[in-house]
């Protein structure tokens, strides 16, 4: 028998309203890990302490911010809100609490949401215009705090950044916050930042205490806007803001009537134990609350994928049959073309000479080989081509989809063109056609989105959003498209990242079981909105076993293994053990293999099968739904590095153990978690570098789980299993 507790499945979940005095009303909200009380003021709401049983309250000091005007018929106007407690509502696990606005007359609600018995609790304000005309809104946060600190006590913040183009070399930032600790991560679609700015961040943080409990909460934004989150710290303050990126600015926003502003969907969670135990709370969470049902349904799922970027653009007919046959004999579950497929960027057809006919028989031919079919497309970017059904810049119709005005000599790069703005109507009707038409004509188990999906600035002044200012912008050409940056920026995101949510939306209902791959030029969309709309993420757009570790090191502290794509590509591999160690890095989540195949030699061939077969018996069910602990630094190709996972229920695990080109150190030992002190483990190195044997639980969580690997750039598995007492 085991006496193993799991951590967050056994909350309880309710909420209580009560009339205080002073004319307040306030409720609390509680999973197994978080319990917020939340107060409705006369003239603000606010979210009055977080708590994390057992553990010292956070104490908010600050009414959240509600927007002090508006602007109608091109006027500055106050706003006076006011707490209207009949068109509240609680219970279920939700409190809304409604504060109006009489001159003009608007309606903000103020909602939280339960929606698992553990984890955080979901946060978002939305405000209604109740006039007859137009107006503009300046930026609500989604939330704003101000906790009350100790001054004596320690504290500290973890975040991530997206893998983007390549890992940087730190990735996952573990960092003292003390007094005078100022701090903004944005997120956006786009990862480009010049050398000095800091990089993007996966909008997600976390702050701990530093005490033997490492206790504290996480903040995370579900949506893929030009975002930020930012905290300061003063002696006795940590104040922090969350939503959308005020900067550039000012940032306004119109609704016309009827209309509704959302600020970005957040969550907040508290946690014990440190950001692992966070993570495993998280990553179950974001499977069960933001997860595709139908993916995860899937005992398949995360797949194994063969992909053809590996010979780059001059994929044809004959290569992918090729591909099919050998990603069938490897045992591959799905055969996925990258670019090169198509006519030319913003013409989504086949190349003639290329497919002479057509990619549904090439779908077919997968199917037939017992493989789902997978296609890149760039579907949101416009090209040249006058072929019929192509998306033309120059085209009169479309000409104001693009961001501003293409000079004449402007041409697209072979895969990438001019992104549109996918938040005017007629822009959004058009790609939800063609995305539709794809899927459906090509016969796709897979679509996979790259490029720039979401405009970077637009220059246009009748499309929904704002308009941008005409002193301060900034025209450019960047990846061979043009792009916008000025005060409008976040709004033209906003409303285009919708536009994308609707459209994915809606291809998920109608085509139930289709998978999609977010990839934006790499892993530049990692954040919890596309987590919402998509199956799986590309995390980073360089491919050598120590960058594919990186982002799946950083990306592992939040978003569930099975999600987090690494594609593995051609790299030097002198002996079987450098080739195991390359394909290793890019097994701990979704694997994609990016070479071509049919260039290996027998023996790696070989190895390959029996990799993939061991991925989908036993590495698979780690990957989908086990804990996960990262059991050692950051890896940085010198040292060792590795990764537990841990399933409780099977009271079974493994450790990816990589060493990288150090010679001072042969062996490595990795202290594990989870783990019970009294209970004995029975250890299996997979490719027996050394031989099995039963030891402790306390054992392998102190002095830890000794591999000895003799050569550079090599790895191990090792599986655990408790033995029976
Ligand atoms: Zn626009």
């Amino acid at each position: 028998m085991f006496c193993a507790s799991r951590v967050g499945f056994s909350g309880l979940l309710f909420f209580s309203l009560s009339l205080a005095a002073l004319g307040q009303t306030s409720a609390r909200l509680k999973t197994s890990d978080t319990e917020l009380s939340l107060e409705a003021g006369p003239s603000a709401p606010r979210l009055t302490s977080l708590v994390v049983p057992g553990q010292p309250k956070w104490e908010n000091r600050a009414s959240e911010t509600l927007i002090p005007f508006a602007e109608v018929s091109d006027k500055q106007v106050p706003l006076s809100w006011r707490f209207n407690g009949a068109a509240s509502q609680t219970g279920d696990g939700r409190v809304a609490f409604v504060y109006d606005s009489d001159s003009p007359h608007l309606r903000l609600t103020w909602e939280w949401r339960v929606r698992q018995a553990y984890g955080p609790v979901e946060h978002q304000t939305r405000i209604e215009n109740l006039e007859a005309q137009r107006i503009w809104i300046p930026l609500q946060d989604s939330l704003a705090f101000n906790w009350q600190i100790d001054p004596q006590f320690p504290l500290e913040h973890l975040f991530v950044e997206k893998g983007a183009n390549t890992p940087s070399p730190v990735g996952t930032h573990q960092v003292p916050l003390t007094e005078g600790y100022r701090w903004t991560g944005t997120s956006s679609t786009y990862g480009d930042k010049r050398d000095e700015e800091p990089r993007e961040i996966i909008p997600w943080s976390l702050v701990q205490r530093k005490d033997a409990a490492l206790t504290g909460w996480y903040v995370g934004i579900e949506f893929s806007g030009r975002t930020r989150i930012s905290l300061t710290r003063g002696k006795d303050s940590l104040k922090g803001a969350v939503g959308l990126d005020p900067d550039p600015g000012p940032f306004r926003t119109r609704l016309l009537p009827g209309e509704v502003f959302e600020s970005p969907l957040v969550f907040l969670g508290g946690f014990s134990h440190g950001a692992d135990a966070a993570g495993n709370i998280l990553r179950r969470w974001v499977r069960a609350v933001l997860g595709n049902p139908q993916t995860w349904k899937d005992p398949n799922y995360p797949l194994v994928v063969n992909n053809s970027w590996g010979g780059g653009m001059d994929v044809n007919e004959e290569i992918a049959l090729r591909m099919i046959r050998d990603s069938a004999e490897l045992g591959v579950d799905m055969f996925h073309v990258d670019a090169g497929w198509f006519r030319s960027v913003g013409d989504w057809y086949p190349h003639p000479q290329k497919f002479p006919h057509g990619l549904a028989v090439i779908a077919d031919d997968a199917h037939k080989h017992g493989l789902k079919f997978g296609l890149w497309v760039d579907w949101t970017q416009a090209g040249l081509s006058t072929e019929p059904g192509a998306l033309n810049a120059r085209d009169p119709k479309v000409r104001d989809w693009m961001v501003t005005d293409l000079p004449a000599d402007w041409k697209p790069e072979p895969f990438k063109g001019q992104t549109i703005d996918l938040g005017l109507p007629e822009a959004k009707q058009w790609a939800q056609q063609e995305v539709e038409r794809i899927v459906t004509d090509y016969h796709l188990d897979m679509l996979e989105h790259d490029g720039y999906l979401v405009a970077h600035g637009c220059d246009r002044t009748d499309h929904p959003h704002a308009a941008p200012d005409p002193l301060n912008k900034c025209i450019y050409k960047s990846w061979g498209a043009y792009w916008v940056d000025s005060s409008n920026s976040t709004d033209v995101s906003y409303h285009a990242v919708r536009a994308y949510y609707d459209i994915y939306s809606k291809m998920r209902q109608d085509h139930p079981g289709l998978l999609f791959e977010v990839c934006n030029d790499g892993g530049r969309m990692v954040d919890f909105g596309s987590a919402s709309h998509g199956d799986y993420f590309s995390i980073t757009d360089t491919y050598d076993p120590l960058s594919n570790r990186r982002a799946f090191y950083d990306t592992s502290h939040v978003l569930p293994a099975a999600m987090l794509e690494s594609y593995v590509e051609k790299w030097p591999t002198p002996h079987i053990e450098n080739f195991r160690y390359m394909l290793r890095s890019g097994m701990m989540g979704w694997l994609t293999i990016m070479t071509d195949t049919n260039a290996w030699s027998p023996e790696q061939h070989a190895e390959t099968k029996k990799e993939i077969d061991l991925y989908k018996k036993e590495l698979r069910s780690f990957i989908r739904g086990a804990n996960l602990y990262h059991v050692s630094p950051r890896p940085d190709g010198v040292h060792w590095d590795g990764i537990e996972y841990w399933d409780l229920d099977r009271q079974r695990g493994v450790v990816y153990a990589f060493r990288g080109t150090t010679e001072a150190e042969k062996t490595h030992s990795y202290a594990l978690e989870g783990l019970q002190p009294s209970v004995r483990y029975l250890l299996k190195f997979y490719d027996h570098s050394a031989p099995d044997r039963t030891v402790t639980g306390r054992e392998l969580m102190t002095r830890g789980l000794k591999v000895a690997l003799p050569l550079a750039n090599s790895s191990e598995l090792i599986f655990i299993e408790a033995v029976a007492h």
